[in-house]
């Protein structure tokens, strides 16, 4: 199999004939050869992004919307097959790979219901015989690079609301999971979409998402992914000042206090760190305990750890699946080390996982530190990876501080009784996400998505924010 570039409505090589390896995670296998392009290739897709969009922004937006039912149709139809393309390819367990694409599902039905509203406002006028009102006006070529964490949805989030509101669009989808942009392109292509309206590019960060952030024509960039890149693009967005959205990293937490449901909130802690074998930026890396309940939830947590079954995620009885490549295990051993070396008691995990099968992929047991201080860097680096901190408190207030004394500031969590606590920690988690007696993870698409502080640059993906992104208001005023 080999991944082309979509350019214009046509799947066509790059300039330069070179490919790279789309490697299964949890087998070694390798599952097809992708392009790499190069700056020409991103001239060439956005060349044709701009084209299309003469004519796109004059489509009426309802119209828009229509595409994206029929997109949310066909995601509908083929959900099964997608799930099992995205598990070959990135590892998540089948279960959870079905749950990402109903959030593309969910995506696009939502924003196509945006094509029929779009909303400005009408205002009263200061002055007689005139009329004040604004309207969201498209903002051009819009770049998106999306991670590989969530190579569906996070797409769809970006995508779906630069479409519906006029924009078209070149595409950078993560190297490291080329099959999904593929199929998405596929049902984008299938729905009818004009040509030139969504170009995909696949090839490296270094190359073609460069390319894409330093294009004079570019005037969006979406981006998900970490920090370090995020950064660049940030500096470059700035020096050419351009529109920049950017999602980045978490160091998300939850809290247990003294009056917590604990079973509750153990299901909620290993379902975070472990769910996606630790791979989502807002998987809970930090588990902030009243020193009351520690030993309790420490015992049980790595009971109920160890019994995790770790596998090839296609095996319905498989819990966590394999990290996404080599390199994520050598991150994971390095931050071992560091926790180690910092003083921290290593309790569960701490190792790559052996055996015939798990051999082949890149497997490491769920690993678990605990008597972490908040300010060890395994408290305060995003490791990405099945890595979970346990930070000991003595009340409520010390837990809320350790929440927040992080450079990031994108999920947190707390578990109690107390109604009193709950409305604080509403109020004081420094979070753009926050959830009550439930787990870090699991942001619905109906509602804003994004962080505070290094996690992201005040924008928000997927929800109604979204449109910010992608549009720019327009006040019109009309003397009569
Ligand atoms: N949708 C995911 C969640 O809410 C987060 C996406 C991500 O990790 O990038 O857990």
């Amino acid at each position: 199999m080999r991944y082309l570039n979509h350019i214009n409505g046509e799947w066509v090589t790059a300039a330069r004939e070179e490919y790279k390896d789309n490697i299964n995670p949890a087998t070694g296998e390798i599952l097809g050869h992708v392009i790499q392009s190069a700056p020409e290739d991103v001239d060439r897709a956005v060349q044709a992004a701009k084209a299309a969009h003469k004519s796109w922004r004059l489509v009426p937006a309802p119209e828009r919307g229509e595409y994206l039912y029929r997109i949310g149709q066909l995601l509908k139809e083929r959900k099964e097959q997608l799930a099992r393309t995205l598990t070959q390819e990135m590892g998540k367990v089948l279960v959870e790979a079905r749950g990402e694409v109903q959030e593309a599902i969910d995506m696009a039905f939502f924003m196509a219901g945006e094509g029929r509203r779009l909303a400005g406002q009408t205002v009263p006028a200061e002055l007689p015989d005139k009329h004040a009102m604004s309207v969201r006006a498209p903002v051009g070529v819009v770049g998106i690079i999306t991670p590989w964490n969530f190579p569906i949805a996070i797409a769809t989030w970006k995508m779906f609301p630069a479409i519906v509101s006029g924009n078209t669009v070149v595409w950078k989808p993560a190297s490291d999971t080329p099959a999904m942009a593929c199929e998405m392109m596929k049902i984008i292509e299938e729905a009818g979409l004009p040509k030139g309206v969504v170009n995909l590019v696949y090839g490296s960060g270094g190359t073609v998402g460069n390319a894409l952030v330093e294009h004079p024509d570019v005037n969006v960039i979406s981006f998900t992914g970490s920090s370090e890149v995020g950064r660049t693009i940030a500096a470059k967005g700035g020096q050419l000042l351009k529109k920049v959205s950017l999602e980045m990293g978490g160091k998300n937490a939850i809290i247990i206090m003294d009056d917590a449901d604990l079973q509750l909130a153990l299901d909620g802690v290993l379902w975070s760190a472990f769910g996606t074998t630790g791979q989502r930026c807002t998987a809970c890396s930090r588990l902030i305990v009243h020193r009351s309940v520690q030993q309790e939830v420490e015992r049980e947590l790595v009971r109920r750890a160890q019994a995790l079954t770790l596998g090839n995620g296609l095996d319905e009885h498989v819990d966590v699946g394999p990290v996404i490549n080599r390199s994520a295990l050598e991150q994971i051993d390095k931050y071992v080390q560091i926790g180690q070396e910092e003083g921290a008691t290593l309790l569960s995990g701490g190792q790559i996982a052996k055996g015939e099968l798990l051999s082949k992929g890149y497997f490491y047991h769920p690993t678990i530190f605990t008597n972490v201080s908040p300010t060890m860097r395994i408290a305060q680096e995003e490791i990405f990876d099945p890595v979970l901190s346990i930070i000991p408190v003595d009340s409520f207030e010390e837990a809320i501080e350790v929440n927040n004394a992080v450079a990031y500031g994108l999920s947190s969590a707390i578990y109690t009784n107390n109604v009193n606590r709950v409305f604080r920690a509403m109020r004081d988690l420094d979070t753009g996400l926050v959830y009550i007696n439930a787990g870090t993870i699991g942001a619905e698409i109906h509602l804003p998505f994004g962080g505070t502080k290094h996690t992201g640059n005040g924008h928000r993906d997927s929800g109604l924010a979204a449109l910010d992104v992608f549009t720019e208001w327009k006040s019109i005023y009309v003397d009569y």
